[in-house]
């Protein structure tokens, strides 16, 4: 049997194995297709705030709407082989590296935390492929005001490829929902 090639197109961060038993170690927990805020030596994923490309397709249950071609149309995305030692994973996902990852905790644990995340999301803002609606709902759930998401700087580079994915937004309180 011939091992899977990987394209010469991909990038580095594309690149690693595409096996059968390496797909299969994957639990579909989403986590690394979230964006993580850092609290003390964790990294505390923001529930909402994910990959523009991931479904929930029931309660706690993710998959990829673009997962065969996810290269190509999210430049994002990096292989869970470079993904692992980069903490982009779940803390205990199989593709993962000890003591890195991003830490899922329960509503309580989070509202617990909203404050200190909060802050890091106004100032920091989020990257534009994250899923908008999904976000800008999670937002409005937790503030009680509706929000949109606007550029925090400048026009994206047209030269550089996907900057506009790349760019980072920042949320701003719709007039009807003055901003505090
Ligand atoms: S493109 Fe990558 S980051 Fe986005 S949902 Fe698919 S696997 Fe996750």
């Amino acid at each position: 049997m011939t091992e899977p090639t990987t394209p010469m197109s991909q990038r580095s961060h594309q690149q690693g194995a595409t096996d059968a038993a390496h797909e299969d170690k994957c639990r579909r927990c989403g986590v690394a297709c979230h964006i993580a805020v850092p609290l003390g030596d964790r990294a505390i994923v923001v529930p909402g705030l994910h990959c523009r490309f991931l479904a929930e397709e029931s309660p706690g249950l993710f998959s990829c709407t673009v997962y065969g071609d996810r290269f190509a149309q999210a430049p994002w995305c990096h292989h869970a082989d470079v993904a692992g030692p980069l903490g982009y994973l779940a803390e205990d996902c199989p593709y993962g590296a000890p003591d890195r990852g991003k830490r899922r905790v329960d509503e309580v644990e989070f509202r617990a935390m909203w404050p200190h995340i909060w802050r890091i999301l106004r100032s920091w803002g989020v990257p534009n492929f994250v899923h908008h609606a999904d976000f800008l709902a999670a937002v409005h759930a937790r503030t009680g005001r509706e929000w949109e998401l606007v550029p925090m700087h400048g026009p994206a580079d047209a030269d550089q490829p996907f900057a506009d994915d790349m760019q980072q937004m920042r949320l701003r309180a719709l007039p009807t929902s003055p901003d505090a």
